[in-house]
């Protein structure tokens, strides 16, 4: 678009002082470019008449030789001169096409055999409907009356720059060629609108900003494309003749803002990575968003120049961008590289099929809005890849730090486990313990009660037994028996065999009293030197002599092995029976079995005396 506009400048105007040459039209040829037979005359201040125009002589037309008639920009108006000859023999119609839809004012005059017939007045400073010819470009309709010279002045204003590009059409060929020509217009707008509803729609799905201004972008270059080539007079404002101009100013202005936005977002041009290009992008997209709203309010002829400038500054700096962030290794750099240089293929292709370097064809023709099509598309490709690339960083990264999370959960898992084993290591360890020191206590205790020598309860354990059982027989009301044993003439025995050999017979006779105690309540301890004494809870007297009997039976036919002789021992035994009568009956209980051995010994001694409370003592066996 901007080689169009920048033509105005590079156009080729040959121009030597001839009159323009007469265009032989025989009603059959398709179409006929005009601009080597067309000549021009620049108005002087004063202006002039149609009468002076036609009149002037053939020295004052300048012939226009090149591809294209472009005089620049200027306020002075031109008339431009065609003599048409029909050759065809009979009346014919032509449509003369000027190819520019943004020229201001033109006007039209006909004369034929020096005769005026028509004269026509159009331009984008008239409303579209008075167009003789409904389309985009201005068409003329001429009647070629056979055999005689046409002659056609235009005179032409604009602010646009001057070009003049005419074309001679046949009717039928015109229309058949406006079919293929307005296809590839739907063709490109109906690309564009897609691109730009689908854009719209990934951005209200994904919210990624830069999605926004690609579309401020593919909407802006359009409408830009459009107010140029008269589409959007046609079809959009047919009435607004002074926004027609000013649209050209703002839309080509919002294809830098946006365009320069969505560059520096899209090919991640920071200030922190590119200092000085991040600035001038930035203040390049400010004086084009200044001149967008300028062109709000200044006319088009103060702001086309400007306008222009910036753009071609514009495209130059985002093609450069891309090629600095391609350098850098951005991969998303190379799309936007590839789709700006199809971009810029349209302004070429145009450029050279106007210098004839290409031919002219529908596509070359129409090369912006292809280039502007690929563009759009591979951009949105870009930004499609972009987002997808980002989403697969995000769920990498969202996945690496599941992972790390997992790991952390795992070796804290793996903690709390190595403190819970170490807690129940510790808790068994503790019950062990516990368990060692209860049977410790338990052994000791034990030890505690037991007489070392004779493996029998020892004398404090009895002491203890006897208090508990004597309260228990005076709760129950049960007879509570005790029985004394004492060895016989044991000082004798001792010193007769030696104190190692008594100790051995104090175990057996242990063992003998220990074979008659058999009840669990029952007790029989070692009172202390040669004394033992049997406890025998719920026994009346009875039972309790039948005990001290078979004990001191035992005893006496027990032989007591000493060295290689036998010897024999005997015991007495004194009994006591009572019902304690208070709780504690133990000192009674035990002074009477007392006496009643004392009355033993004192009776002859291996004999079980039982108390007699009566007689003090009484005889209950020998
Ligand atoms: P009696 O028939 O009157 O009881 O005469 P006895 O000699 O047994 O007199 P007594 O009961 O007074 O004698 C106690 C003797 O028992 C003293 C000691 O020689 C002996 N004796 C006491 N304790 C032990 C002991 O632990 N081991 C040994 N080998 N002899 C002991
Ligand atoms: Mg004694
Ligand atoms: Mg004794």
């Amino acid at each position: 678009m901007l080689a169009a506009s920048a033509s105005a400048y590079s156009s080729i105007v040959q121009s030597s002082i001839v009159q323009s040459s007469t265009v032989q039209w025989d009603g059959r040829s398709p179409q006929l470019e005009l601009t080597n037979h067309v000549a021009f005359a620049a108005e002087p201040q004063q202006g002039w008449s149609v009468e002076e125009a036609r009149g002037l002589p053939a020295a004052a037309w300048t012939r226009v030789r090149g591809e294209n008639v472009s005089l620049g920009y200027s306020d002075t108006a031109y008339w431009f001169r065609l003599d048409i000859d029909n050759i065809a023999g009979s009346q014919t119609t032509a449509l003369l096409e000027i190819a520019y839809p943004v020229l201001d004012h033109i006007e039209v005059y006909s004369f034929v055999g020096g005769n005026p017939v028509s004269r026509l007045v159009m331009g984008d400073k008239y409303p579209f409907r008075e167009r003789p010819v409904y389309h985009r470009n201005f068409v003329i309709p001429l009647d070629l009356p056979p055999d005689q010279l046409v002659t056609v002045l235009l005179r032409v204003r604009s602010t646009s720059s001057m070009q003049v590009p005419m074309t001679l059409w046949s009717p039928d060929t015109f229309h058949a060629e406006e079919q293929a020509r307005s296809l590839f217009e739907g063709l490109y707008y109906g690309i564009v609108l897609v691109m730009v509803l689908y854009n719209l729609f990934v951005y209200l799905a994904v919210g990624e900003r830069s999605f926004l201004y690609y579309i401020g972008y593919i909407t802006a270059m359009p409408l830009f494309l459009a107010s140029l080539h008269g589409v959007a007079f046609q079809y959009l404002w047919p009435d607004a003749t002074w926004w027609n101009d000013q649209a050209i100013i703002v839309f080509l202005n919002l294809v830098v803002v946006f365009g320069g936005i969505f560059s520096m977002r899209f090919i991640s041009v920071l200030p922190s990575t590119h200092p000085v290009l991040s600035r001038v992008t930035i203040l390049v997209v400010s004086v084009a968003g200044l001149l967008a709203l300028a062109g709000l309010l200044v006319p088009y002829r103060y702001m086309i120049l400007p306008t222009i400038g910036l753009a071609f500054i514009g495209c130059t700096g985002m093609l450069l961008l891309s090629i600095v962030r391609w350098m850098k290794g951005d991969p998303a750099a190379r799309y936007y590289g590839v789709a700006w240089v199809f971009m810029l293929f349209g302004g070429i292709v145009l450029a050279l099929s106007k210098f004839t370097v290409l031919p002219r064809n529908l596509v070359t023709e129409n090369a912006t809005q292809v280039g502007s099509a690929i563009g759009v598309i591979l951009l949105s490709l870009a930004l499609a890849d972009r987002l997808n690339r980002e989403k697969k960083r995000n769920f990498e990264a969202q996945r690496q730090l599941l992972v790390e999370e997992r790991k952390v959960r795992l070796a804290q898992e793996k903690s709390l486990q190595i403190q819970q084993d170490a807690n129940t290591l510790l808790e068994q360890r503790v019950e062990e313990r516990t368990r060692d020191l209860a049977t410790l206590n338990e052994r000791l205790r034990e030890l505690n009660a037991t007489d070392a020598l004779t493996g029998l309860k020892n004398r404090g354990y009895f002491d203890r037994a006897f208090q508990t059982l004597s309260v228990g027989a005076f709760r129950f009301g049960q007879p509570l028996s005790l029985l004394i044993i004492d060895i016989d003439r044991f000082k004798q025995f001792n010193d007769t065999y030696g104190h190692l050999v008594g100790d051995d017979c104090l175990r057996m006779v242990a063992q003998g009293i220990r074979q008659y105690v058999t009840r669990p309540q029952d007790l029989a301890a070692r009172y202390g030197g040669e004394e033992f004494v049997v406890i025998l809870p719920d026994t009346p007297e009875e039972g309790a002599v039948q005990v001290a009997e078979k004990i001191r039976r035992e005893i006496e036919g027990t032989d007591f092995r000493v060295s290689d002789t036998t010897v024999r021992l005997t015991i007495s035994i004194g009994v006591c029976s009572l019902t304690p009568d208070q709780a504690d009956a133990t000192r009674e209980l035990f002074r009477r079995a007392d006496e009643a051995l004392y009355a033993a010994k004192a009776q002859g001694r291996n004999r079980v005396v039982c108390h007699d409370p009566d007689q003090e003592a009484l005889t209950a066996g020998s």
